[in-house]
This record gives C-alpha cells, structure tokens and sequence, in this order.
C-alpha cells in the first residue's frame, strides 16, 4: 500500500496552478498574486501635509511666540496652491500639498489666535509635519510581490498605486458530493437508522479554508445510477471531492462509477484513519474519494486535498507546520499504518510543545476532533510511546 508520501508526490504530480487571471480589488482577499506590482509615480505622489496647522517658514521664528499673518487655505485635493511669502502663514490642512516657499507645517494646537494673525507658541524645525514626494517608495519601485497571499493591506497597497483589478491565481472550483441513503440534511426531520449529513458542511468548510470555492454542493444515493448523475453535474468542477461510499461494502459504487468516466490512481494509503482514500482524474477534474467516516473525512481532506487545493491556488507552502512535541500521556499504537490521533498542543512553561492525544479516538466520532488543534503523527513501526516520549505533530491552527 502507499505510504503517505507516496501518496501525496503522486497527487503534487498531477496539479499545476490555475491559469491566472484579472480579479476585481473587491474579490482578491486571500488569494495569491500572480504578477509583481510596482508604482507608477512617487508614494506619496507629491510633498504633503501630515497635520491640520499652518504652512510657515522655519526661519520666520528667531523668537516666540511670533504672529504671523494668516493668506490663504490650502484644502486636501486643492488643485491650485498659493505661493508662501516671507512673513506669513497659509492655512492647511492634513493632506493638502505644501505650498511652495514653505519648509514646515506647525499643528494648530501649537498656536492660538492673536489680533488679526495667528500667534505661534512653540519652536518650528525645518521638515517639521511635512511628508515629502517618494518618502515612502520611489518610482518604479515594487509594492508587491509574485506569490504574496493577498491580506487587506496589500489590497489597500494595489488601489493606492491606482490598480482596480490585480492577476491573481483563481480560487478552485470545488464540487463536494456525499453520498449515503442515511443521510438527511441538517433542518430535516431524523427517522430511525438515518443521521444528518455532516460531512458536506464540514467539507464546504474545509474547502473556503483551504482557498476553495464550492460550486456544487451534491448529494447522491448509494446506487450507480444516482453516482452518475451526481458526477456528470460535477464535470466543470476543478476539484470534485466525495463522501463516503469508496470502501469495499456492498453499496460502495463511489470508486466502480469515477472510473467509468477517469482514471482511478490510486485508492488506498497506508494511514489512519483513512486508508480507502481514492485520488484520480476526470478531464481537467482532479478527483478525491474520501471515505466517510466524519473524522478521517476531515483528516485525509487536511492530508491530501489541503495540499493539492494550494496548489491549485497558486500558493507555494502546501502543508501544514510540523512541530516536534513532547508527549505528556502514554498513547498505544498497532505497528501497520501511519497514524495520525486527534490531539491537543500546548506550550510548556520552557517554550516547548506538549501534546497529548484525546482519548477517543473513533473515526467514525467527530467530537474527538472539534477539540484536537494537531494530529499525533505515529510512523507505521511505531509501538506503544510512554510519556516523554518526543514526537511529531501536524498543526491544525
Ligand atoms: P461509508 O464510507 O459510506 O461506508 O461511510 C462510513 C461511515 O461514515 C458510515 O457510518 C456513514 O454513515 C458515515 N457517513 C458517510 N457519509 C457521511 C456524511 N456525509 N455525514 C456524516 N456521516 C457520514
Ligand atoms: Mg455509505
């Protein structure tokens, strides 16, 4: 059987990024920049105010306080600025241009109305609330980087230097079908021998975490006929992912009706939970069988679709962090496959990981893992670890 990864170079193998393409400032929230962005003109474009005061002189100060006529305003967005005389003052405003002749901003808390001018109390340095041309950035320079994940600050950078739209990796189109005739959805009356489709929920959840969109959220039953109608709506799809029904019971038609249609290339690992794990190809469809059980639903999507959605998404670091911890309970392990327990990390009080796995460790059980942060990673010859033991573990958050 395959280990790990194996199973995962033979996934990486088969993805490349998405073709790039123009997305609107409003859509570009956490996906990766496909182009480097430099600045066409000098941040800030043109020598400005930082405060609300007056535009002076620094030389008109050899005593205090000094009164100085006031001539004029200057508003932010003032497209004609007057010319500073020798002896005055001119009224601005933070953001507006410093006119010329002038040298330094005084805050207007700095000053008090005196006679028909503006008496200035405190001492003036050259330079003083003034932002110069390019004190930020020059032109041509790069504001942003290829590969960046794009956070609200590179979006606020992309519109400063007047971008509306940057290339970016599109989102992958994500179909997640779950399959079952026990299922019923969440709002549903439950009858017995039914339970409520959970996986979908968690999957669609899964997928906008991992960058994904999901464009088709599919339910099918367990008979062929309704498999195959379930995946031809799922055609368009980057990525189909499905539910249940891909191990060897009698009602598991999941993998017999995909290869119908693709190529099936491998559909067990040599993990748990998790080992009837299916990977294959669908036209451009990249496809992932996960078995149903809630938690090896959720841990073989972190394993294996995880990784292959960044991809997709154009990001570069496709797994999550691994940490060496130190156990603080006993775990037992069956030598056979690599595991991997729900479990929780903490920081000792030296600045180093424990971890301890939870005690149920079902799969069938999703509890376990609303309280795991990490997965215990226990390589396949792993015997029974007493406490203290060092280990690796997978982090979820
Ligand atoms: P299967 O792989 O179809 O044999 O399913 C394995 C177990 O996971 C069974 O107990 C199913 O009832 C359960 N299961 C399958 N799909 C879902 C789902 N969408 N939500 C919750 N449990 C499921
Ligand atoms: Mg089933």
């Amino acid at each position: 059987m395959l280990t790990y990864d194996d199973a995962l170079a033979r996934i990486l193998a088969q993805i490349t990024p998405l073709a790039p393409t123009d997305t609107p400032l409003t859509d570009a929230l956490g996906r990766v920049l496909a182009e480097e962005v430099t600045t066409p003109f000098p941040l800030p474009p043109f020598t400005n105010s930082s405060m609300d005061g007056y535009a002076v002189r620094a030389a008109d100060f050899t005593t205090l306080p000094t009164t100085l006529p006031v001539a004029g305003d200057i508003a932010a967005g003032a497209t004609f600025v007057p010319t500073l005389l020798p002896g005055q003052a001119l009224r601005i405003m933070t953001g507006a241009p410093v006119p010329p002749g002038a040298d330094a901003v005084v805050p207007v808390e700095d000053t008090e109305a005196r006679g028909g001018g503006t008496a200035f109390l405190e001492a003036v340095t050259e330079g003083q609330c003034i932002r110069p041309a390019g004190e930020e950035a020059a032109a041509g320079s790069v504001v942003l980087r290829a590969g960046t994940t794009l956070r609200p600050a590179h979006i606020g950078m992309a519109a400063t230097v007047g971008r509306s739209t940057l290339r970016t990796y599109p989102r992958p189109r994500v179909a997640v079908l779950s399959t079952g005739d026990e299922l019923v959805e969440p709002g549903q009356a439950l009858g017995f021998g039914q339970i409520y489709n959970s996986n979908a929920y968690a999957l669609a959840a899964l997928v906008t975490d991992a960058g994904g969109v999901v464009t088709h959220q599919l339910h099918a039953r367990d008979t062929p006929e309704a498999l195959r109608a379930a995946f031809d709506a799922a055609e368009d799809a980057d990525v189909l992912i499905t539910s249940g029904g891909v191990s060897v019971g009698d009602y598991d038609y999941v993998k017999s009706v995909f290869a119908e249609r693709g190529t099936v290339d491998f559909w067990k690992a040599a993990i748990r939970p998790g080992k009837p794990v299916a990977f294959g190809q669908w036209g451009r469809t990249h496809f992932f069988g996960l078995p149903g059980n809630p938690s090896s639903t959720i841990v073989t999507f972190e394993l294996f679709v995880r990784p292959a959605l960044r991809r997709l998404a154009g990001q570069t670091q496709l797994t999550r962090p691994l940490l060496t911890a130190t156990l603080t309970e006993p775990v037992s392990h069956t030598p056979g496959r690599q595991s991997y327990q729900r479990a929780v990390v903490t920081r000792a009080a030296d600045g180093q990981g424990e971890v301890r796995a939870l005690i149920k460790q079902g799969s069938g059980m999703l509890l376990p893992m609303t309280e795991a942060n990490a997965l215990l990673v226990l390589p396949a010859d792993t015997n029974a670890l007493s406490e203290g033991a060092s280990v690796t573990v997978l982090l979820l958050d």
